[in-house]
């Protein structure tokens, strides 16, 4: 039932008008250390953030030695032996309650300031991350004085000082992913963010010291990968939580053997989107370029590999063919821009790489024929037909707005096809029949399957990974589990 599909010509007749949001409002410091025990303090030396859509320097940030993290577990280990580690879950609730309101207060601000360290277009960071980040706090502020009926009969108790590391993909909502569950269990937190994106975690501090945590609650270290590991080192925290790529992940997982830290990972991805010939096709479009475009494609459960059954294929592809070319791609700030800044050059320089190897190993590629913007760090709109399951674009992650399209004939097939990577992480079905949605979706091993739909989150759905995706959930009131002993 292959369809022509006939395309509609507007001429310039949809260009928008420029929508630039105002930044006047949005405050930010011109350089922070790290935040201890209640305090900002200095560093012994800095590095530089970047706004990725116009290579400007925007901050400097301290670079965390294993001095600071031991300042900051220290001052963990206080606040979990006094004040917070005494409170009951109900008197936490309330602090908790308080960040998620503060957020929303000054949400406009920490969109704004999402966007210019991080690329991300203002619709997202407005609409998504910073309404799901509140929604976070809210959520496990909601569990804190509910843990017994949680895990009924298990005397459920907080691990202690836990050590976490985030990625750049999401800083705010990450942090609010790893800090709400562990507030909420009555643990303390020492917090390191990306190098690219630590400002909204500096904002998340000031919000913490306004809502008068008792100090050493929440700390935050600022650096880079070594100030990770330190943190991953340090003897005496109870518990890491990672999200970040697989590679560091297992280095991780090494690090962390044998020492009787508890450990979630959460890592990559390479999730397949799965249209079946019955699926509304105009709706699985939309769900196509959300699941991988959203972002720019730094999503690790995005939908970068497009399974489609092999006779809407070509009517599939045309129709996205077209679709790519009504992306706004350019400046972040536009309240039009659906795709970004790629949020640094080395992540511009691996996704190009990825790319130029896709065009080597024989697929084709389809570019969205938009002009980028002459500075800072951009990339088209892209995905590759004639993908076969052996090429490195369908298997290895690329976390750029670039996807495989690869073909199947059964559903077997697609099952087969779908679960042929070391991931597990997010994937979709997109089919008119109920039944084949919950076969296939029984059959997928990855942590979310989303059915007619992609990209959906909530703090109540637990999310994570199978396999090299790592384990461990967050969200949900299985991620409570993962900071409570629970016996
Ligand atoms: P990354 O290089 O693994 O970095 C993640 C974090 O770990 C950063 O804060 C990084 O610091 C730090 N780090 C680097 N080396 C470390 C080490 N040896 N020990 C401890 N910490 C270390 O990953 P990324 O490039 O920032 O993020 C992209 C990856 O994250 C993708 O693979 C994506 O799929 C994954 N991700 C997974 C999820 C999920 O929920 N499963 C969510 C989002 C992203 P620097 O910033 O200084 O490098
Ligand atoms: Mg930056």
């Amino acid at each position: 039932m292959n369809m022509p599909v006939k395309e509609m010509l507007f001429g310039d007749a949809w260009e928008y008008a420029p929508a630039p949001e105002s930044t006047g409002h949005a405050h930010y410091e011109k350089r922070y250390g790290h935040f201890i025990d209640g305090k900002f303090v200095d560093a012994k030396s800095y590095m530089k953030s970047v706004n990725p859509a116009t290579e400007e320097v925007l901050f400097e940030f301290g670079v965390g030695t294993e001095a600071d993290v031991d300042k900051a577990v220290q001052a963990a280990r206080r606040a979990f032996e006094g004040p917070w580690g005494k409170m009951g879950g109900r008197e936490r609730s309330k602090y908790i309650y308080r960040i998620a309101r503060m957020i929303q207060e000054k949400a406009r601000e920490l969109a704004i300031l999402e966007t210019l360290d991080g690329g991300k277009p203002i619709k997202e960071s407005r609409d998504v991350d910073i309404p799901l980040a509140a929604a976070h706090f809210f959520y496990y502020a909601g569990w804190a004085d509910k843990l017994e009926y949680a895990f009924p009969g298990t005397n459920p108790r907080p691990l202690g000082v836990a050590g976490q590391v985030i990625p750049w993909n999401f800083p705010l909502l990450m942090a609010a992913w790893k800090i709400a569950p562990a507030l909420a269990t009555g643990n303390t937190v020492v917090l390191k963010a990306a190098e690219t994106t630590p400002l909204t975690a500096m904002k998340l501090a000031e919000i913490i010291q306004e809502a008068g945590l008792p100090p050493g609650v929440v700390n935050f270290v600022n650096g880079a990968g070594a100030t990770g590991a330190a943190i991953v080192n340090h003897p005496d925290i109870n518990k890491i939580a990672f999200t970040g790529s697989t590679g560091v992940g297992k280095i991780i997982q090494r690090a962390v053997a044998g020492t009787g830290k508890r450990l979630t990972l959460e890592l990559g991805g390479k999730g397949a989107n799965i249209v079946f010939e019955d699926a509304p096709l105009e709706q699985a479009i939309e769900g196509i370029v959300n699941g991988i475009y959203f972002n720019q494609g730094h999503v690790c459960c995005a939908g970068s590999r497009l399974l489609v059954q092999e006779s809407v294929a070509d009517e599939v592809v045309a129709k996205l063919e077209r679709r790519i070319k009504t992306l706004v791609v350019g400046d972040p700030l536009d309240k039009n821009t659906d795709v970004g800044a790629i949020n640094s050059k080395e992540q511009l320089d691996r996704i190009t790489e990825m790319v130029g190897i896709g065009e080597a190993e024989g697929a084709v590629r389809h570019s969205a024929p938009c002009e980028l913007p002459s500075k800072g760090y951009f990339f088209a709109p892209t995905f590759f037909t004639d993908v076969s399951q052996s090429h490195r674009i369908a298997q290895e992650e690329i976390f750029g707005p670039v996807l495989s399209v690869l073909t199947f004939r059964t559903p077997e097939e697609a099952i087969e096809k779908a679960n042929n990577t070391p991931y597990g992480l997010g994937s979709g079905i997109w089919t008119d029949k109920g039944s084949k949605m919950f076969r296939v979706a029984g059959a997928l091993q990855a942590g979310v399957v989303w059915g007619n739909t992609y990209n959906k989150f909530d703090p109540g759905s637990p999310f994570g990974g199978h396999k090299e995706s790592g384990f461990g959930r967050e969200g949900g009131r299985q991620g409570l589990l993962a900071y409570l002993e629970v016996s």
